[in-house]
């Protein structure tokens, strides 16, 4: 396989010429001392990008956008969204380009995409631009994602500016350089069905449907084939969250993708204590994205996006909300079912079991995790050492522990699988306390604190001697007072 030097790479445009309405051509801003922070080399090559070559002056200069390849056209794109429940007809990348389209040495063809490449035209009153912290978080946090086997965008770079920002105080700044099998957002449709433009919602739609959910395109109803099938995407990746703790943090409908992966780790957070009243982040005071919450509001911005495809789904609007409101119905179930199977396969239980043994059992210990805040991710682990027979690590860490002793012994009783079960449960996950601390090294210049947990949770199942510290709990009150904060 040749790898190709970036500034060779080929990018298409396909998104562009084909919804010409939400692309606005654009450039990055200048950086006027790049220096590479962190640079995923086994993405690089699975791109079919030269990793060395990534490390050079023309290689910053795709990782930031000021020196994109000969024949690309790099575009901010346009959609609007529900922002904690309130519409904006009009966001957009305020600070992100596409640089265009890639094709993989497989064959998948990915968005290359900027974040804190500058000011666009989209930007309203923000900066354009990226701190290091922040964008080093969404490095780390999608590289554990996939991982943990997730879906979600991937991180290939993070490269200092050299550029201040200015935050509450004055920051490094960086441009992280993802990618995303696209960055079609429920806000993408709101912002076509916003235009009153039907023929621009359908070109949005068949595009979508081209790159994410092609079967679709040969059912009896094409467009309510695709939205079920953006529903059931949603539903497995949401029930995926709720099983390794993950907290998204900001779940507008922006930050929903049409592809079910996972997109824009602003305050996302892995919960500890389980309580699914658990909500990092520093502007969500209702706790409309709570840990718990997340299903229900999964399911509310997946009702938004069935309006913008209304006029897709029947010319009789009556008659095109019957058809959405049926088809939405199936996310709870779609939820329920991968969120159950999940579960069982957390508690190393065989596949054929009869769900009127499985599902109480899941019910009972939930409630257990839940009365004692037990870390969620150190108790699955010690449920694999209960399976094999040594109960007592993961007896000291529930409170309630007649029972537990009574749950256990009928969870026994049906031979879970123990080491199944370490397959499954990870034994590291980027845990709030280990993140700061790499973050504000990074940020200071010192990047070691940040290797160490990305070699910790980018192989999250395999317990490994000497990274101990990577799989306890935060020490003392930590978790308690931890805040994430957005948009930065
Ligand atoms: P996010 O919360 O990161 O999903 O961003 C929500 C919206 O605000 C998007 O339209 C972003 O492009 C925009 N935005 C966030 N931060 C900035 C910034 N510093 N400058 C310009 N736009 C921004
Ligand atoms: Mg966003």
């Amino acid at each position: 396989m040749t790898l190709a030097p970036p500034e060779t790479l080929a990018l298409d445009d396909r998104f562009a010429r084909e919804l010409p309405e939400l692309a606005l051509a654009w450039q990055a801003e200048e950086t006027p001392d790049p220096r590479l922070l962190v640079l995923n080399e086994p993405l690089a090559v699975e791109l079919g990008i030269d990793p060395a070559a990534l490390r050079t002056e023309a290689g910053l200069g795709l990782l930031t956008g000021t020196r994109p390849p000969a024949g690309a056209t790099p575009v901010a794109q346009v959609y609007a969204g529900h922002q904690f429940g309130g519409f904006s007809p009009r966001l957009g990348d305020g600070r992100a380009l596409l640089l265009g389209e890639l094709t993989t040495p497989d064959g998948r063809l990915l968005d290359l995409h900027l974040k804190g490449s500058g000011r666009t035209p989209l930007a309203r009153g923000g900066d354009g631009l990226a701190a290091v912290g922040p964008m080093l978080r969404e490095h780390v946090i999608s590289e554990a994602m996939h991982a943990l086997g997730i879906p979600t965008t991937r991180s290939l770079a993070v490269v200092a500016t050299g550029r201040q920002v200015r935050r509450e105080t004055l920051l490094p700044g960086a441009v992280l350089a993802r990618v995303a099998s696209s960055h079609l957002r429920v806000g993408s449709f709101q912002y076509a069905a916003a235009s009153g433009d039907v023929d621009l919602t359908r070109r949005l739609a068949d595009h979508a449907i081209a790159r994410h959910h092609p079967a679709a395109a040969e059912a009896d109803q094409p467009y309510l084939a695709f939205f079920e099938s953006v529903v059931a995407a949603q539903a497995r990746l949401v029930a995926r969250w709720m099983l390794v703790g993950f907290i998204h943090g900001v779940m507008n409908t922006d930050n929903m993708t049409i592809s079910g992966e996972t997109i824009d780790y602003g305050p996302c957070a892995f919960l500890e204590g389980f309580d699914p009243a658990t909500v990092y982040s520093s502007i969500d005071h209702g706790g409309r994205y709570a840990y718990g919450n997340q299903p229900v509001v999964a399911e509310w911005n997946l009702a938004r996006f069935a309006e913008a495809l209304l006029p897709l789904l029947h010319d009789d609007e009556q008659q095109a909300v019957a058809l959405a409101v049926e088809s939405l119905e199936s996310f709870r179930p779609a939820y329920a079912a991968a969120w159950s199977a999940g579960m069982r396969a957390k508690l190393g239980l065989p596949d054929g079991l009869d769900d009127a043994v499985a599902a109480p059992l899941v019910e009972e210990l939930t409630a257990l995790m839940q009365s004692g805040k037990v870390d969620l991710t150190s108790f699955f682990r010690a449920l694999g050492r209960a399976a094999r027979g040594d109960a007592e690590p993961a007896r000291g860490l529930v409170l309630d522990l007649p029972a537990f002793d009574a749950w256990l012994e009928r969870w026994r009783a049906l031979g879970p699988d123990g080491d199944a079960m370490d397959r499954v449960n990870p034994v590291y996950v980027p845990r709030n306390h280990l993140v700061e601390e790499a973050l504000a090294a990074g940020t200071a210049g010192d990047l070691a604190p940040l290797t160490d947990l990305l070699e910790a949770v980018t192989a999250p199942y395999d317990e490994r001697p000497g990274l101990e510290r990577y799989a306890a709990p935060a020490p003392g009150d930590f978790g308690e007072t931890y805040q994430t904060f957005c948009g930065t």
